[in-house]
C-alpha cells in the first residue's frame, strides 16, 4: 500500500529504528512512545485492523505476540510486566490503519489508557 506509513517503513521506503524483522512481521520503536519501552509489532502484510482479520490471519497475530513476548524479554520487561494493546477503530483511537500491537512497558501504568 503506497499511502501507508507501515507500509512504506516495512519495504524500507520511510525511516524507522527496526528491533525485529522477519518474513511475517516487522517491529520498531514508535515515534511518539508513551512509556519508555514502546515498540510496535506490525504484520508485513497491509492489514487494516482487527475487523479484517481472518480465520487465516490466526497463526500470524499468534506470531506477532510471540516477537512481542522476545522483545520483552529483550528489554528487561518480563518481571517487571508490560502491555500488548491492539487498537481498533475511533473510539480506541486508532490512528494507522496498519494493524499493529504496543508493547509498553518500562513505568507503571494507570489502568486507564491516556
Ligand atoms: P494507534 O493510535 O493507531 O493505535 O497507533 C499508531 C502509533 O503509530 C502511534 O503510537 C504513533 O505514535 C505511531 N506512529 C505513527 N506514525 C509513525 C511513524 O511514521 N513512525 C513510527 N515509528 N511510529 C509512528
Ligand atoms: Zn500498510
Amino acid at each position: 500500500m503506497k499511502d501507508c506509513i507501515f507500509c512504506r517503513i516495512i519495504s524500507s521506503e520511510a525511516p524507522a529504528t527496526i528491533v525485529f524483522a522477519d518474513e511475517f512481521v516487522t517491529a520498531f520503536f514508535d515515534i511518539h512512545p508513551i512509556t519508555p519501552v514502546h515498540i510496535l509489532v506490525v504484520p508485513n502484510e497491509h492489514i487494516e485492523s482487527v475487523n479484517e482479520v481472518e480465520e487465516k490471519h490466526a497463526a500470524l497475530l499468534g506470531h506477532m505476540i510471540v516477537v512481542a513476548r522476545q522483545l520483552a524479554f529483550a528489554n528487561g520487561l518480563d518481571q517487571r510486566g508490560y502491555r500488548l494493546v491492539i487498537n481498533t477503530g475511533p473510539e480506541a483511537g486508532q490512528s494507522v490503519f496498519h494493524l499493529h500491537l504496543h508493547l509498553i512497558g518500562g513505568r507503571r501504568m494507570p489502568f486507564r489508557f491516556q
